[in-house]
């Protein structure tokens, strides 16, 4: 295989295909570039393989890319029999694989081909399973069959922690009906993304400190306070009662560019709208004296070169606390409650 795919969120695909060959360019590769509705990918010249790619390029470094996949070429089927071509690709490539995941773009269209997928499920995998394509032992590789169509499927493969072990790589969290705003799942699912579970009770713990700047209404205060922590929620609008009377949220009406926290925090999160490198100068100056441990914070991006803007933005980063001496772990995506936005996550090694 050749080609390299990502999925994104619809709209968002000259960002990834930005970043796809940008960050192809880093590691010494270029190629063509091919989009569509929340797809897009990049095919290496003369076949050239692209697993070296992948593998240098890993899905956690990505930040439009949902999933990050080794493609083979699509399949245009016919309606009569859509089986027999993809099952002869597959025995084709020589490959096997553990387990067999259908996805579509995270369009409408793709949300009608719900049923057809559904159909073609338990015969392909016999099929495979009968042809050896399909066994237990394949090293946890996952075929994917990214249906663009009735009649059109890709199919791509990922190999286990080079990938997004969630269907279209979207995590889909249930809104909890007490939050003040729906914003509060951008927070949650920061949290799930970059937090290993096994770890939410050391650093997402009870009596934990944390500071909100941009609180109102209070849908990620709500989720620190959820977890047990008390938080200064900074922002001129109002806070929701319900949450107030948790007791355990001190609310400022204060400038969160300017407002110093009076002791040293576990958490920093913002989700204030402004420029990118205005909230990620009030961040480094958080983190370079360290008055917190961990940050998460929401980067807006209404113009055009959002992938650009980003890049810029990490680097910033990434040079300010190098020249500080501030030792960091840097991860930013963008969330499946992201819109025109990415969430940073930074936290501090020592
Ligand atoms: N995360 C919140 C939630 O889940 O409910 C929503 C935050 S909303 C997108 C952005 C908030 O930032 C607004 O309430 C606005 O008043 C606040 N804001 C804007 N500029 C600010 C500043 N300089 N200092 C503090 N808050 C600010």
């Amino acid at each position: 295989p050749a080609t390299w795919l990502v999925y994104c969120r619809p709209g968002f695909e000259a960002d990834a295909a930005a970043e796809l060959a940008h960050r192809a360019e880093q590691v010494g590769y270029s190629g063509t570039m091919h989009q569509g509705d929340g797809w897009v990918s990049l095919e290496l010249p003369d076949g050239e393989p692209v697993n070296v790619l992948h593998r240098e390029v890993p899905f956690d470094s990505l930040v439009f890319a949902r999933q990050s996949l080794v493609a083979l070429p699509a399949s245009m089927l016919s309606r009569e029999d859509r089986l027999t071509p993809i099952i002869e690709q597959v025995v084709k490539s020589g490959w096997s694989f553990e387990e067999v995941w259908h996805e579509t773009p995270d369009t409408n269209e793709g949300k009608s081909l719900s049923r057809l997928i559904k159909a073609l499920t338990r015969p392909l995998e016999s099929t495979l399973k009968k042809r050896g394509a399909l066994r237990r032992k394949a090293g946890g590789r996952r075929l994917h069959l990214f249906w663009l169509d009735g009649d059109c499927v890709q199919l791509g493969m990922t190999f286990p922690g080079n990938r997004s072990e969630l269907l279209g790589g979207i995590r889909r969290l249930r809104f909890p009906s007490r939050a003040p705003s729906r914003s509060t799942l951008k927070l949650e699912e920061a949290w799930h993304e970059f937090v290993p579970r096994d770890e939410w009770e050391l650093r997402l713990g009870d009596h934990m400190q944390a500071a909100d700047l941009g609180a109102a209404p209070g849908g990620w205060t709500w989720q620190l306070v959820q977890r047990g922590m008390y938080v200064y929620a900074i922002d001129n609008g109002p806070m929701e009662k319900s949450l107030m009377a948790s007791g355990q949220v001190e609310h400022l009406r204060e400038d969160g560019f300017t407002w110093e926290p009076p002791r040293r925090l576990d958490w920093l999160v913002c989700d204030i709208v402004d420029k990118p490198i205005r909230v990620l100068a009030m961040v480094e100056r958080w983190l370079i004296r360290r008055w917190c441990r961990e940050a998460v914070f929401n980067l807006k991006l209404p113009m055009k070169k959002r992938w650009e803007e980003v890049a810029r933005c990490l680097a910033h980063l990434e040079s300010t606390m190098a020249s500080a001496g501030v030792r960091a772990k840097i991860q930013c995506r963008q969330l499946y409650h992201d819109r025109e936005e990415v969430t940073v996550h930074v936290r501090l090694l020592e």
